[in-house]
């Protein structure tokens, strides 16, 4: 029996298996082929625009992690230039962004957690179902090469099994816990991302990465991201609404301003995305259940960032769960109340980022944008 299994190698399961991986029996599973072929294949990516934000530099700081040269990829991007359909003007604004190779990132955070002598990687497997024992939590999980469905016990089970996480869903279920959202509070909004790569034409540069605001595309954002011979042309779309068509109307309008989106992207791949309310929509757990990362509703609503929240929730449940078993989640709450209050503050800074006839005068105003010689519109 394990102390722990953890559904996920994803930042948040990584950092708690590497923190918590010395003296316990930890089994880190995901349903990825983190070993074999690695991009474009859908077998190890993860759907993510691969750029760190200052926090997501801070928490591995915090980690004490410094990232190898091969993690990043070029260019690197110091500013992101804001494209508003919704009020067609552009404008560029200073962010310090480290640009990564996302897929290479999540295999070193693994790589860092196998160091550990309790922790065990066990890929393409995928957790189907658990039940809750008395005193273990029993899992069932699918070996997908072989097909081959096995049973395995721990003491504790963690979701970090990112925005479509099966632990967090049943747990729901079996908990009843209310799935009702309005504005302010309560289940998270769920959006589908589509992104699309594209070969970046010879002679073409783009020295930041691009913000589009288009409220008939979507009330939250999209994005292009320049990486080493491609362009991401990215977008959040509210679920339930038509995503090719929206899509398609963003690709054309970017094309027309000029952006080398024409023709078969060379890969194409698609997430889950849940954008919390202000408040109520991040679950920790219960019993012998946690959650951390994005399966417990950790990610910025007012930018989509999530790998922050991903170490910071994974090391600070590794401290808790360092703790006697009594009043864990209590202190696990505790300790995410930070984290909360900031996708409380990001909520409040999303209705100016994303209401047409807010953002439109702070974009007049020109307050803390950058002078760019080369801006559209405007
Ligand atoms: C389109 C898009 C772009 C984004 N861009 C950025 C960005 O540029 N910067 C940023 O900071 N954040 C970005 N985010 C958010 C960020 O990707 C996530 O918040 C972050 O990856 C969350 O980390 P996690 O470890 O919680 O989950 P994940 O990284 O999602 O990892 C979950 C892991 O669990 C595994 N898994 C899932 N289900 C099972 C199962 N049943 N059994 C076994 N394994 C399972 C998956 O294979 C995966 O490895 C983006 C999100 C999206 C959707």
């Amino acid at each position: 029996m394990y102390d722990l299994i953890i559904a996920g190698a994803g930042p948040a399961g990584s950092t708690l298996a590497r923190r918590i991986g010395k003296d316990r029996k930890v089994l880190l599973l995901d349903k990825r082929d983190l070993s074999g072929a690695v991009h474009f294949t859908g077998a190890a990516e993860k759907c993510c625009g691969g750029l760190l934000n200052p926090q997501a530099q801070d928490a591995l700081t915090e980690q004490g992690i410094a990232l190898p040269r091969r993690i990043l990829e070029d260019p690197q991007l110091f500013s992101v230039r804001a494209i508003d359909f919704d009020n067609h003007m552009e404008r560029v604004y200073p962010k310090r962004y480290v640009n990564i190779d996302r897929v290479a990132f999540d295999r070193y955070l693994i790589e860092l957690a196998e160091e550990q002598p309790g922790v065990t990687l066990m890929e393409k497997t995928l957790l189907q179902d658990f039940e809750q024992l008395e005193d273990r939590v029993r899992v069932r999980v699918l070996h997908k090469p072989s097909g081959e469905v096995r049973y395995l016990e721990a003491k504790i089970l963690v979701g970090a099994d990112g925005a479509a996480s099966i632990v967090r869903e049943r747990m729901k279920e079996r908990y009843l816990i209310p799935v009702s959202g309005n504005v302010l509070s309560g289940a998270a909004k769920e959006y589908a991302c589509l992104q699309e790569h594209f070969t970046m034409p010879e002679g073409f540069t783009m020295p930041w990465h691009a913000a589009i605001f288009d409220r008939y595309v979507t009330d939250f954002y999209s994005w292009m991201i320049p990486k080493e011979n491609r362009l991401i042309l990215g977008s959040a779309i509210p679920a339930g609404e038509d995503l090719r068509l929206r899509f398609s109307r963003l690709k054309a309008e970017l094309i027309d301003l000029g952006y080398p989106l024409q023709g078969a992207p060379i890969y194409r791949s698609g997430a889950k995305l849940l954008r919390p309310r202000m408040f109520g929509s991040v679950i920790s757990g219960k019993d012998r259940i946690f959650l951390c990362g994005e399966a417990a509703g950790l990610i910025s609503p007012s930018s989509a960032e999530g790998i922050s929240y991903a170490i910071r929730s994974g090391s600070m449940l590794a401290d808790v769960l360092a703790k006697p078993e009594q009043g864990r989640h209590k202190a696990y709450d505790r300790a995410l109340c930070g984290l909360k209050k900031e996708i409380a503050t990001k909520s409040l800074k999303s209705p100016v980022m994303y209401e047409p006839a807010l953002r439109g005068p702070v974009f007049v105003s020109r307050l803390l944008s950058l002078k760019v010689k080369d801006v559209h519109h405007g």
